[in-house]
C-alpha cells in the first residue's frame, strides 16, 4: 500500500485564503486591520528566513506587519521594554518573539512578558495552562496546524490511539494536549522511552517531533496509520553536488509511505501550516481582544476536532 500524501502546502494556502477573507471583513467592520509584531534578536540565518516569510505572508493576507530586528547583544531589559511597549500598543494584536534567543537572554522570562491576549505563539504559561485544562486559548502554531492536517485527513479522531514522539514545550506537549482534547488515547514517547518502535507501532496517529533525521522507520508504523512528521532536518546531499544539502523529516519517508495510510512529506507537510496558523492566531487574537466571536471557520473546526 502506498500512503496518501498530505499536502500541507495546499492546506496552508486554503487556510490563508480563509484568513484573508476574514481579515477583509474584520478590517471593514473595525476600521483597522489586525497587526502582528515579530521580534528577531540576532542574525541566526534560519530565523531571518522565517521572520521575512512571516512578514511577507502577514501583508499578503491583509494584516499589518511590524518587524523589530535587534542586535544579538541587545540587553534582556531592552527586549522586555520593547515587549511592554507592544503589549500597550492597540495596533498590535499578536506578538511573536522568534526563537532561539541569544544565551544571555532568559527565553522563559521574555515569553512570559508577552500579554497572554497577544501571545500568538501560545507559549505563555497562561495559555499553556488554559490548553491543559481544556479552556479556550491561543494554541501553539505547529501543533494547531498539525491538528488541522489531521482534521482534513481523517473522518474522526475520536478514540484513536495517538503516539507523540517528543515532549518539547513547543511541539510535543501541546500536540499531546490537543490530541487528548480531540478524544484520542494519547501516549507521549521521548528519549527515555523503552522499545520506542513497539510504542510507535500502536499508533493510529503517529506524530514525530524529535529533531533526528529519519529516525522513525517504516516498520515502526502501523499499517494504515496517519503519520505527521514535524521534523525539519537539513542533511548533506552529496548526490546533488559538493556542499549541497536537503531537508528531511524525523520519519524515513521512503519506507513509512509504503506502510502508512497517510503521511506528511518534508518539505511541504507541517512546515507550511505553521506560518498560516500564526496568521490565523493573529486574527483570532484580534477578535478576542475586542470581545468579538472568532470567525465561524474556527468555531466549526473546533467543533469537528474537539466537540
Ligand atoms: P526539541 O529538541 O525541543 O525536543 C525534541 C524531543 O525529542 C525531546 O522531547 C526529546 O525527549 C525527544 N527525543 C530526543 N531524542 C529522542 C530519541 N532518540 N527517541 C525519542 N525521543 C527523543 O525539538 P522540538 O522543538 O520539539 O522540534 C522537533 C523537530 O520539529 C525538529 O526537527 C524541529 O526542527 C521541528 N520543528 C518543526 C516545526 C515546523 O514548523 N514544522 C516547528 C517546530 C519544530
Amino acid at each position: 500500500m502506498t500512503a496518501r500524501i498530505i499536502d500541507g502546502k495546499a492546506q496552508a494556502a486554503a487556510l490563508r485564503s480563509e484568513v484573508a477573507a476574514d481579515v477583509a471583513r474584520f478590517t471593514a467592520a473595525e476600521g483597522a486591520a489586525p497587526g502582528l509584531a515579530v521580534v528577531l534578536v540576532g542574525e541566526d540565518p534560519a530565523s531571518q528566513v522565517y521572520v521575512a516569510s512571516k512578514a511577507k505572508q502577514t501583508v499578503e493576507v491583509g494584516m499589518r506587519s511590524y518587524e523589530y530586528r535587534l542586535d544579538a547583544t541587545t540587553p534582556e531589559g531592552d527586549l522586555l521594554a520593547l515587549i511592554e511597549k507592544l503589549n500597550a500598543d492597540d495596533a498590535v494584536d499578536g506578538i511573536l518573539v522568534q526563537l532561539p534567543l541569544p544565551r544571555h537572554v532568559d527565553a522563559t522570562k521574555v515569553l512570559d512578558a508577552i500579554s497572554p491576549a497577544k501571545d500568538v505563539d501560545g507559549f505563555h504559561v497562561v495559555n499553556v495552562g488554559r490548553l491543559s485544562t481544556g479552556q479556550s486559548c491561543l494554541v501553539p502554531c505547529t501543533p494547531y496546524g498539525s491538528m488541522m492536517l489531521l482534521d482534513a485527513t481523517l473522518p474522526s479522531l475520536k478514540g484513536l490511539e495517538a503516539v507523540v514522539v517528543g515532549r518539547s514545550n513547543i511541539v510535543g506537549k501541546p500536540m499531546a494536549q490537543l490530541l487528548l482534547k480531540a478524544h484520542c488515547t494519547v501516549t507521549v514517547a521521548h528519549s527515555r522511552t523503552r522499545d520506542l518502535a513497539a510504542v510507535c507501532r500502536r499508533a493510529d496517529i503517529l506524530v514525530a517531533a524529535v529533531g533526528i533525521p529519519e529516525m522513525v522507520k517504516g516498520d515502526w508504523v502501523k499499517p494504515g496509520a496517519c503519520v505527521i512528521d514535524v521534523g525539519i532536518n537539513r542533511i548533506p546531499a552529496p548526490e546533488r553536488g559538493e556542499g549541497k544539502t536537503r531537508l528531511v523529516g524525523d520519519v524515513e519517508f521512503a519506507t513509512a509511505k509504503e506502510v502508512a495510510g497517510a503521511i506528511t512529506p518534508v518539505p511541504g507537510g507541517v512546515g507550511p501550516m505553521t506560518i498560516a496558523t500564526l496568521l490565523a492566531n493573529t486574527l483570532i487574537a484580534a477578535h478576542q481582544r475586542r470581545g468579538l466571536t472568532p470567525p465561524p471557520f474556527f468555531a466549526a473546526l473546533d467543533k469537528r476536532l474537539f466537540g
